[in-house]
């Protein structure tokens, strides 16, 4: 049982809620951050989205998301960059600190491609995201993903990365570190801690792994919902410092589909119970 200071809720969590209703709810319900992804930017636009979110009050924790560098042709990632520019532009304007990268990958490509691919788009944007004082947070994904959404799977992965694309002495490029994603890995808990000491844990997303999921994508539990000892990994990111906002982010028809100020009441219960 713990405070809301640090909870952060993703606009993709209540997505049937828009940016404004989103962020007033939030903010009624007492959350005091948001996570801002572009989807809920694109109806208001960018603008209107950046007053939306200061007039409310709320801290802006995250925008998602940029990546998806691998393509089969150089105008493929050409556009890729482009998009991840405007990633990063949006973030300033909304006052984001950073950009998750979901990095990509496509069939007919091999992982190591995807992960070249991967590597030098983000060296392209990084001194636009610089400039702009934003960071780059790449998220490894589960390796059910690997095939088309991105060919970093792992924290180790993900971490050689920022080692390859950092300056010395600097962490623009790190790790969001969601629990769906990582909690299968016998490698987690040494990669949190390793990324602790380099100063690039960036982010840390709770959710839960539902043994029995309907669908790949929009069927992840609520946590309590599933198998992941989230209490555990929660335990490693502090022993790790990390102390910024921990972020709730549940694909999920099924809540979806539910009274979403009711749903949010949930989420708070159990994120006091489970986080
Ligand atoms: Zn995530």
């Amino acid at each position: 049982m713990h405070d809301l200071s640090r909870l952060s809720v993703h606009t993709m969590t209540t997505k049937p809620w828009g940016l404004e209703d989103a962020c007033r709810h939030f903010a009624e319900a007492g959350i005091p951050a948001i996570t801002v992804w572009r989807q809920a930017i694109a109806p208001l636009g960018v603008k209107r989205a950046a007053e939306v979110v200061k007039a409310s009050g709320l801290r802006v924790t995250a925008l998602c998301r940029g990546g998806f560098f691998p393509a089969l042709d150089g105008a493929g990632r050409q556009k890729a960059l482009d998009d991840n520019r405007q990633a990063i532009d949006e973030a300033a304007a909304i006052g984001a600190p950073s950009v998750v990268l979901v990095c990509g990958a496509v069939p007919g490509l091999s992982q190591a491609e995807c992960r070249k691919h991967i590597a030098d788009g983000i060296a392209a944007v990084l001194p636009h995201a610089r400039a702009c004082g934003v960071r780059l947070s790449i998220e490894p994904l589960h390796p059910q993903y690997a095939a088309d959404r991105s060919a970093v799977t792992t924290m180790a992965q993900a971490r050689r990365l920022c080692q390859q694309l950092n300056a010395a002495g600097r962490a623009d490029v790190g790790i969001a570190a969601d629990v769906y994603h990582i909690w299968w890995d016998d490698q987690v808990e040494a990669e949190i801690a390793e990324a602790g000491r380099l100063g690039i844990l960036h982010a840390f997303h709770v959710c839960d792994w539902k043994v029995q999921q309907s669908d790949v994508l929009n069927d992840r539990g609520l946590m309590g919902e599933g198998v992941i000892d989230i209490k555990h990994l929660r335990a490693c990111v502090d022993a790790a410092g990390f102390t910024g906002d921990i972020e709730v982010e549940v694909f999920s028809n099924t809540h979806w589909a539910t009274d979403q100020h009711q749903y949010l009441q949930k989420i708070i219960a159990a994120y006091r119970a489970h986080v």
